[in-house]
Order: structure tokens, then C-alpha cells, then sequence
């Protein structure tokens, strides 16, 4: 493989994320006590945001928004102004967190920079994700930011396009099968599986074929200078 690009993911992949949303959902679990059982009240957080993505795409204002409508289904109106204002205070916290970069990730992308073109392809706020890029310390080492809206097939495949990369010569790297793995593996490319500690279940592909071609799977960020060594060897 003549790897023209490599692409990153960045939530999970470069810095710390699903944490966040995790303790968020667990802080308004506490809020909405009076009104039900944590399991039963999880399941309407799980329904309401994956029914909102189509409205309202992913990222932290696109949650909050739809852990506010959970939570005035689940407390059946009886919210009050008060808690509402603490959900919005945890979505704030939340945009403001500090970033701590996953591990081997600073030193891993400084040397592949300097032999190819990085690109950060994420989803998300484009606010919320640029902001973070900036504050990362990190946002040197990439030549392009793309914040998209979906990670499909069609997506890379348009951004790809954009930059004039064959897209059997593009390889991906990140923590998701769904979002980052698959639709590049369905272009032709290649695909570097890092899993996170925690996943949202959303994110899970249940039976991806690990054992198909141009699909590789590393423990952490400090391995990949060496296995993109070993795949551009050969080509
Ligand atoms: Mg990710």
C-alpha cells in the first residue's frame, strides 16, 4: 500500500471523551432519582439520543439538549427550572473539560507528520471540536480538519475526493468499527482499530469481521509508527 494519507479520528482515539459522557449521564441520573429507577431512566437517555441524532447530529449540545428531553419525559413535567439549569451546567462543564491526550499519542503523530499528510477527521460540534484541536496542543501535526457530520462511506469518500486522495491509498486510525473501520475498509482503504476503554454502545458493530484485508488492530497509539512502517514496506 502507497499510504498517500492518514486520517485520525479524534474522540477516544487522540484524547479522552466517552468519560465525560459517562459521569454527565450519571450526574443527571442523580437529578432525575425522585422520578424512576437508574436502569429505566437510562433507557430513555439511550432512546431519546439516538432518536435526536438525525436532528440534531452528535456532540455535547446535541446531548445535553436530548438528556433535557429525556429528563422531562422521565420526570413527566415535574422538572424544575432549577435542575434544568443544573443539566445545562453539566453540558458546560462538559464543553470546558480539560484535555488529556490519549496515551503514546503526542509523540506517535509528531513522527508520522513528518513523513505524511495528517488529516483529523471527526464528528461532532464544529465549535466544540475545533476549540478542542486548538487546545489539544496537537493541531500542528495535521494538515487537514475535517468536522463531519456522519462518517459513512459517501463521506470519505467526498473528503478524499476533495483532497485528491485515492481512497485505496488512505489509512484510518480510531477507536471506532462503525465510524472510523468499516466505511473506510468498504472504499478500499485501510484501518488501524485502537478500542477505547469505553465504547458507546451505538459505536459497537456486533460480528465485524476482524480477519478481512487491510484491517489491523493495535493496543495503543505508541505501536502505530512501526505497523505503518511495516505496511508501506509492502507495497
Ligand atoms: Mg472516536
Amino acid at each position: 500500500m502507497n499510504i498517500e494519507m492518514i486520517g485520525f479520528d479524534a474522540d477516544d482515539t487522540l484524547w479522552h471523551t466517552e468519560v465525560h459522557y459517562v459521569q454527565a449521564q450519571e450526574d443527571v441520573l442523580k437529578i432525575l432519582s425522585p422520578w424512576g429507577e437508574t436502569e429505566q431512566i437510562s433507557r430513555i437517555f439511550d432512546q431519546t439520543i439516538v432518536k435526536n441524532l438525525s436532528w440534531y447530529g452528535y456532540g455535547i449540545k446535541a446531548f445535553i439538549l436530548s438528556l433535557l428531553e429525556a429528563a422531562l419525559q422521565a420526570s413527566r413535567g415535574e422538572l424544575q427550572a432549577y435542575q434544568v439549569d443544573q443539566i445545562l451546567s453539566i453540558g458546560k462543564r462538559m464543553l470546558s473539560e480539560e484535555i488529556v491526550l490519549c496515551p503514546h499519542v503526542q509523540e506517535t503523530l509528531h513522527v508520522l507528520a513528518s513523513s505524511y499528510p495528517l488529516m483529523l477527521i471527526t464528528k461532532g460540534d464544529l465549535l466544540d471540536q475545533t476549540t478542542k484541536v486548538k487546545r489539544s496542543g496537537i493541531g500542528d501535526c495535521f494538515s487537514i480538519i475535517e468536522v463531519v457530520n456522519e462518517k459513512s462511506p459517501e463521506t470519505y469518500a467526498k473528503v478524499l475526493k476533495k483532497y485528491h486522495v485515492n481512497p485505496v491509498n488512505f489509512l484510518m486510525v480510531g477507536n471506532t468499527i462503525r465510524s472510523d473501520v468499516h466505511p473506510v475498509l468498504a472504499l478500499g482503504g485501510a484501518a488501524v482499530h485502537i478500542p477505547a476503554d469505553t465504547t458507546w454502545e451505538h459505536e459497537l458493530v456486533p460480528g465485524f469481521d476482524t480477519t478481512q484485508d487491510n484491517y489491523y488492530e493495535l493496543e495503543h497509539m505508541g505501536q502505530l509508527s512501526d505497523l505503518i512502517a511495516q505496511i508501506d514496506a509492502a507495497r
